[in-house]
């Protein structure tokens, strides 16, 4: 994969649904965010959309991402 393109390399993943430009290691808990309010997502990776349906989330269709421990919902509902 090669950084540029126009854009900043760096936030190389966006948001559909925010409309807003995400850093690739920090794009993962922001889907994870959508996923956890139920919200439907398509979020451009540089390698094409993807789109994540997690209003009717099916059992069996998560990914690796979908693994990984909630760590970020630290302190978030203060
Ligand atoms: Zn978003």
């Amino acid at each position: 994969m090669t950084a540029g393109r126009g854009g900043d390399p760096a936030r190389s993943c966006w948001c559909r649904r925010c409309q807003r430009a995400h850093h690739p290691r920090g794009v993962g808990r922001h889907r994870a965010m959508h996923r956890d309010r139920g919200e439907d997502v398509t979020l451009d990776l540089g390698d094409g959309p993807h789109h994540y349906t997690y209003s009717r989330l099916i059992r069996g269709q998560t990914s690796i991402y979908d693994l990984l421990p909630a760590s970020y919902q630290q302190g978030d509902t203060a």
